[in-house]
């Protein structure tokens, strides 16, 4: 349990990464014997914090080595009717015309377009509701947003949803100014209101690459085409395709003749027909797969969008594949998650409902002033390091956030305790409540909330804030 809490699902008869075993076996007190092949000493005492450290860097070493450029995977976003779609057709059909004759334009989800130094992957579903499922999902799969606005319009409430989620990933950004045709069109006011948004332009002293474009003329297309290359070299983008493929899904679908479909990006590894991969309780033994031009390909490598067929059933969408050693073991794993997720339904479903969270907000704002008092438990060092940075990073100079308590491993009674001493909110990131806390956390009135995804747990970090900024409401 402790290993699929750290995302390993392995049997008993299982082989486990090293770093991985080690760091258990420290963690358990247990002597583990490490030998390498032709190194001939043998460890004798559990392994310190330095034996870990050194077997992790000499696992990233090695995954240094492997690393090879890859192509950047572009998203585009931005207010309804700015020419979203017209730019991704434009896009897509600049390419085709230069491409292999006869190929079948197939819509997957994303396509890839090649150019003389390269190749540019393309989320082709626009729309701020896919980039926020893939985040939502703690999948990180976009490197570089084009943020279209129109010439004519300007900046709109969606420009600047759409501006936000762009700096809350954390994602290069460049800007297309759309309609450059049109009568109207006013690229300097464009400049303006990104100038007030502190993306200023390059040629206006900022940072911010702008491109003047006109998705229906074609014009402005090869530089921003250009700029996304430039920006994908500034960011070093690299991937080990020598490892075992693993993925983010973009989406699926259920057809009557191929059965269930998902269109995945591979992300590290390169993906082959035969390999087995599952992903949460689905899994598949990849049958075949296809490009957006309907091509047969036997593999696919980092940044590649490829339709994959053989699957159980259809992935989530935002959700991430893992390669895994034979069809049996990945049906095997597919299928404990499936467990997984009835049990959780089942226990949700027969908690009895919580105190009011207003009523308990008004009590935490009556008596700490202003102050989110938190108590976290996590899976893992990492998540827990993670997690602190990630609060820490919530600016407000209204409500501070006081980290009373940040541990690794089950929420247990002692932190009700704490937590209930302090005024604090516990919450669990990717880690399980010990038998017997909800009842006593009921009882001490302290509220305990559990997320499998950062972005989920600080976003609800941030609501709790601002509520504890209006107790009334
Ligand atoms: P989306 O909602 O952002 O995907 O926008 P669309 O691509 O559907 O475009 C909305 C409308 O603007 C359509 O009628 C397009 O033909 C038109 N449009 C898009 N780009 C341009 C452009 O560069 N110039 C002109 N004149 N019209 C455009």
């Amino acid at each position: 349990s402790e290993l699929m809490e750290q995302g390993v699902f392995a049997s008993m008869n299982q082989t486990i990464d090293e770093p991985v075993a080690i760091e258990l076996a420290a963690k358990h007190n247990v002597i583990l014997e490490v030998k390498h092949r032709g190194e001939g000493q043998v460890q004798n005492q559990a392994p310190t914090e330095k034996d870990i450290k050194k077997q992790k860097e000499k696992a990233a070493e090695e995954e240094e080595r492997n690393l090879e450029e890859r192509p950047p995977v572009v998203c585009i976003l931005g207010h309804v009717d700015h020419g979203k779609t017209s730019l991704l057709d434009t896009i897509r059909k600049a390419n085709v015309v230069k491409g292999e004759a006869g190929g079948i334009t197939q819509h997957i989800g994303a396509y890839q377009v090649t150019r003389d130094n390269g190749k540019i992957t393309f989320l082709d579903t626009p729309g701020h509701a896919a980039f926020n499922k893939m985040r939502a999902r703690g999948a990180q799969v976009t490197d570089i947003a084009i943020l279209v606005v129109a010439a004519d319009d300007g900046f709109k409430p969606q420009t600047d949803e759409a501006l936000k989620f762009i700096k809350d990933a954390g994602v290069s950004l460049i800007v297309a100014v759309n309609k450059m045709d049109v009568k109207g069109a006013n690229i300097d006011q464009v400049k303006t209101q990104m100038q007030q948004r502190d993306i200023a332009s390059e040629d206006w002293g900022g940072e911010t690459i702008t491109v003047p474009v006109s998705a229906i003329k074609g014009d402005g297309i090869d530089e921003l085409l250009e700029m996304i290359q430039l920006q994908a070299e500034v960011l070093e983008l690299k991937a080990n395709p020598k490892a075992k493929a693993s993925g983010v899904v973009i989406e699926s679908q259920l057809d009557v003749g191929r059965g269930p479909l998902a269109t995945v990006i591979v992300q590290r590894g390169t993906l082959k027909v035969g390999d087995a991969i599952v992903c949460g309780k689905e899994w598949a033994k990849v049958r075949a797969m296809f490009d957006d031009q309907g091509k047969n390909l036997k593999e696919a490598g980092p940044a590649t969008p490829v339709r994959v067929i053989g699957w159980s059933g259809t992935p989530d969408s935002g959700s991430t594949f893992k390669t895994v050693k034979n069809p049996r073991e990945a049906e095997a794993m597919a299928e404990e998650v499936a467990d997984e997720l009835k049990k959780k339904a089942a226990t949700k479903a027969s908690e009895p409902k919580e105190v009011s969270v207003e009523a308990l907000f008004a009590n935490i704002a009556a008596t700490q002033a202003k102050t989110l008092k938190l108590v976290i438990k996590s899976d893992v060092y990492g998540s827990a390091e993670a997690v602190r940075g990630m609060l820490e990073g919530i600016k407000s100079d209204k409500v501070s956030v006081e980290i009373v308590a940040n541990e690794v491993g089950l929420v247990t009674k002692t932190d009700v305790q704490r937590a209930s001493a302090a005024g604090a909110t516990i919450l669990a990131f990717n880690t399980k409540l010990e038998n017997g806390v909800t009842p006593q956390a009921k009882h001490h009135g302290v509220r305990v909330e559990s997320y499998n995804i950062i972005y989920e747990l600080v976003d609800a970090a941030r609501d709790m804030m601002a509520d504890l900024l209006d107790p009334e409401l």
